[in-house]
């Protein structure tokens, strides 16, 4: 990449205008203003009302490297290090996976299946960023919120989350259900690693920085899947619901992974893009 400040026409520092327009030629403008949002730790409404203003060295210095970074590759989110989910904002490391709008699902069928019981004892596996973990906190009425990862950093993160939006989490250091102990929930989330090791989708685009270990899992991307549905029934109460989040084309797959292991009211509901991308059931209670 040609150095900026060198290239014809553009002044040592620019304003916002010729900032953006330079970063246009290397990234998305859409990428291109959040990043300069960030920089200037400003509203988008203020790029397009003052596109004269001028940045300050250092405040160039800082956008040229995070345009360079994002030609690079870099997701957007690791950039600035936050993305918004459920309406909230979450910090997000290379620790975690990004929190995706296809996530939201989850958290609108757990509210639908469990709003009603004040209290709800909630279990989230592998929780990343926290983002599960702590919206879930804050939209249920009063419930309990145990969530796990087997990643120490990213049990920081979901930490520094619930903190700052003010949640209470129970965050625990534990491979799925293994260091959990002879407890009962109400209800389990999980959007575990579902993607095929061999899928060349690991391969592009943001996903390529992400933690392989928050998006691969065996062969078929199910281990992990039937791991969690094999396990589940141990740790729910009788009538709790699971539902977890899964590639566009492992509906059935997960469903009859349900079946076998004994759920009821089996089912998958699809996002906003139409695929099936949640499935889940509840477990009728001791067989
Ligand atoms: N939906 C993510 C992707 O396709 C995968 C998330 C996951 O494995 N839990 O990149």
């Amino acid at each position: 990449m040609r150095h900026p400040s060198s290239g014809p026409g553009l002044p040592a520092v620019p304003d916002i205008a010729a900032a953006l327009a330079w970063a246009r030629t290397h990234i998305e403008l859409i990428d291109a203003r959040v990043l300069l949002r960030h920089v200037l730790q400003c509203t988008g409404a203020r790029l397009v009302a003052y596109p004269e203003q001028r940045l300050a060295d250092a405040e160039w210095a800082a956008y040229r490297a995070l345009v360079e970074r994002r030609a690079a590759g870099e997701p957007v989110a690791y950039l600035t290090g936050t993305r918004e989910f459920y309406g909230r904002e979450f910090l997000v490391t290379p620790a975690v996976l990004i929190p995706r709008p296809e996530t939201e699902l989850l958290v609108e069928l757990a509210l639908a299946h469990c709003a009603a019981r004040r209290g709800v004892r909630v279990l989230d596996l592998g929780t990343g960023s926290g983002a599960l973990a702590v919206t879930l906190a804050l939209e249920l009425d009063a419930p309990d919120v145990v969530a796990v990862d087997r990643s120490r950093e990213a049990l920081q993160v979901a930490m520094a989350n619930a903190a700052r939006l003010g949640a209470s989490v129970c965050l625990v250091l534990s491979d799925w259900f293994a260091a959990l102990g002879e407890e009962r929930f109400g209800l389990i989330v999980a959007n575990p690693p579902y993607v095929a090791a061999g899928d060349p989708h690991l391969a592009q685009g943001d996903v390529r920085f992400e933690p392989v270990t928050a998006l691969a899992a065996g062969p078929a991307g199910l281990d992990d899947l039937a791991a969690i549905v094999g396990a589940a029934p141990r740790w729910l109460e009788a009538g709790g619901w699971l539902f977890l989040e899964h590639g566009y084309d492992q509906a059935a797959a997960v469903r009859s992974l349900l079946l076998d292991a004994g759920f009821a009211a089996i089912a998958s509901w699809k996002d906003l893009a139409g695929l099936e991308r949640v499935s889940g059931g509840r477990w009728p209670g001791r067989k």
